[in-house]
């Protein structure tokens, strides 16, 4: 048997996508913090905008701030709480002492200010193009960051803006901000589309919160061996984690051509694959489940190694878990 999600004693409850009065949140950094501790979260990155920050002063034994900011740049077409694309990028640090960022943005508010002050700007040229967008993720990935694709939706992006994007991490699927907002912010399909342009890519559910009531929607889970930078940046860099706003998945497994999941109550599991090759377990009427089996040996017949599957778990209240792709040689 195989097991497709890391065996640790823990997941760490994680939130990588958050604003704090450091850009245009509410709250300071130390109150974000807190509150996420009280909603049982392990780690937490900071993600103002255009603005790069290490905030390893604030971990304590059992939580972890991870370094990151969230980088934004329009199209001229773009107007504020209206309509236009915009590039909205987290870059997520994998050294929390790395504070480069690929734009230096002057900005009015006086914490920021002094923040900007501690950045390694580079000054790269930061316009709505897709091959401008390239070399800056590029760029980044060689000076040591994760690249998230931000809330597609609300950026007004269709796929000429995202199809040729090349080096992401992850996507968000899921935004609680956008969410709460009540934007159909629902990404699976900019997920999918990228996965069959053959990018290894990761669905991330977050909140991109700016005020309290914002916190706590949409996660991810992460298999880490311990709540440490460089074990938590491993598991994400790795893909050993799962997002939700809901359900919890206990164990992923194959053995002998059958993939079984455990999860929290359930009303139905689905798997998927880059094509039709899907199946779904549903609870009967009025119940849940909390264990799901696919046989995949039809899948094997025809996959190629850039065939991949994933599944999600669909609880009572439509809250879902989704998993990343596991691809035909891991599974084999
Ligand atoms: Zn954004
Ligand atoms: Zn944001």
């Amino acid at each position: 048997m195989k097991h497709l999600l890391p065996r640790v004693d823990k997941y760490f409850k994680t939130n990588l996508h958050t604003h704090t009065t450091i850009s245009d949140g509410k709250q300071t950094p130390q109150e974000v913090k807190e509150i996420y501790k009280a909603k049982g979260y392990q780690v937490l990155c900071l993600t103002d905008h255009n603005v790069m920050v290490d905030h390893s002063n604030m971990n304590e034994p059992d939580f972890l701030m991870l370094t990151g900011m969230e980088l934004n740049y329009n199209h001229e077409n773009y107007r504020p709480k209206f309509d236009g694309k915009t590039y909205h990028f987290n870059l997520i640090a994998k050294r929390p002492d790395n504070v480069w960022t690929p734009w230096n943005v002057r900005r009015t508010n006086p914490e920021a200010l002094e923040y900007n002050k501690l950045m390694e700007c580079e000054n790269m040229d930061m316009r709505h193009e897709v091959d401008i967008t390239n070399a800056m993720i590029a760029k980044a990935n060689e000076k040591g960051f994760l690249v998230m694709y931000n809330h597609p939706t609300w950026s007004c992006h269709s796929y000429p803006d995202y199809a040729s994007l090349k080096g992401l991490w992850g996507v968000e699927v899921r935004n609680t901000d956008c969410y709460n907002a009540g934007i159909d912010e629902n990404n699976a399909r900019v997920w999918r589309d990228l996965l069959n342009l053959r990018n290894r890519i990761y669905p991330v559910g977050s909140d991109d919160a700016h005020k309290v009531e914002d916190m706590g929607g949409s996660w991810i889970m992460a298999g880490a061996e311990k709540l440490a930078y460089s074990s938590v940046i491993d598991a994400l860099e790795k893909g050993d984690f799962y997002m939700s706003c809901g359900p919890e998945i206990f164990d992923l497994t194959i053995e002998e051509n059958v993939v079984k999941i455990t999860c929290s109550d359930a009303r139905s599991v689905s798997l998927n694959n880059h094509g039709r090759f899907t199946r779904r377990v549903a609870a009967e009427e009025n119940k849940t489940l909390n264990e799901a089996e696919f046989d995949i040996a039809p899948f094997f017949e025809k996959a190629d190694e850039n065939s991949f599957i994933y599944l999600t778990v669909v609880a009572a209240d439509g809250s879902y878990a989704t998993t990343r792709p596991y691809y035909l040689k891991e599974l084999k």
